[in-house]
């Protein structure tokens, strides 16, 4: 039986809930992953493996991951965030993860800001971490953090985005994710640049995008990034996210709107926008307020029954 056409990986439980000011408790974490997994997400990025100090909503990390269905009863793959080689080792002392998720910043300013370490520097730990996870049997992906634009420097050179994209695939990566962090790109610009990454990294790696909606073309870019050949998607539930170092970033692209961009354009993602409604209405009770996504407010497209 053939998969579906997209892959969409749900970031909800990290990203879409790291730059939430209240932490949530592990078990309502572990209820959420196990929601999502019920919308029919194959892949879920869980925790991250940050300083707890400045990221405390992800202190629970390893709890987090201890609650997970054994790797035999579950039918999605986690995935732990590691931003250097010692949450790669925090991660994989869990023994619970399928895939190390990395980071590197395309620009120095954003990359000092966000995790002290220039471009350089970034470039010389993600080998590293990419290796070491390969070493250690879990699939080795990263995100390449502020391609489209940073906060602190503006536009940043598509050519350094390619470069990066280069090595980083020499170092291993399996994926990787082209991320617009703080939500500034247009559907030309992921069309120009994806293009130019897939043609300089051939067919061996495979490529995803990381979409932010703070001006509302996210899903015009996630179709842009369609067409220009990518299919694999990150997205969080509810359109939640922002970035603490970033200012003025929205959240993530909804999943819900993923969903429903794909599925009336005919096109497969395995998930269940039934589902995730669902999820949205039960997370929005948990944090006490709706969320973003506009379709999860507006719901699917249906006739109304007569009154
Ligand atoms: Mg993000």
């Amino acid at each position: 039986m053939e998969g579906p056409a997209v892959t969409i990986v749900e970031v909800g439980p990290r990203d879409g809930l790291q730059n939430e000011p209240d932490v949530l408790a592990t078990h309502h974490k572990l209820a959420l992953i196990e929601r999502l997994a019920a919308m029919g997400a194959t892949r879920i990025e869980v925790a991250s493996f940050v300083n707890p100090r400045r990221v405390p909503q992800m202190a629970d990390a390893e709890a987090v991951v201890a609650g997970l269905p054994p790797r035999g009863e579950r039918r999605f793959a986690a995935i732990g965030l590691c931003l250097n080689l010692k949450g790669v080792e925090r991660a994989l002392a869990t023994d619970g993860l399928d895939e190390v998720g990395c980071v590197l910043v395309a620009t120095d300013t954003f990359g000092i800001r966000n995790q002290g370490q220039s471009v350089a520097e970034g470039l010389a730990a993600n080998q590293a971490m990419l290796r070491r996870a390969a070493e250690a049997g879990l699939f080795p992906q990263v995100t390449i953090s502020a391609a489209f634009g940073c906060p602190f420097e503006g536009p940043v050179p598509p050519a350094r985005v390619v470069d990066l994209a280069e090595r980083l695939a020499e170092a291993g990566a399996r994926e990787i994710a082209l991320a617009d962090t703080i939500g500034v790109a247009v559907p030309q610009q992921v069309t120009d640049l994806v293009g130019e990454v897939a043609r300089r990294l051939g067919a061996g790696v495979r490529l995803r995008v990381h979409l932010h909606d703070t001006r509302g073309l996210a899903p015009a870019n996630a179709w842009a990034a369609w067409q220009a050949g990518v299919r694999v998607f990150d997205s969080a539930l509810g359109g939640l996210g922002g970035c603490p170092f970033a200012p003025r970033a929205a959240g993530n692209v909804a999943t819900e709107e993923l969903i429903y961009l794909f599925h009336r354009s005919g096109i497969a993602t395995g998930l269940s926008l039934e589902r995730a409604l669902e999820a949205n209405a039960w997370l929005a009770g948990v944090l006490g307020r709706a969320l973003p996504s506009r379709v999860g407010r507006a719901g699917d497209f249906r006739r109304e029954e007569a009154a």
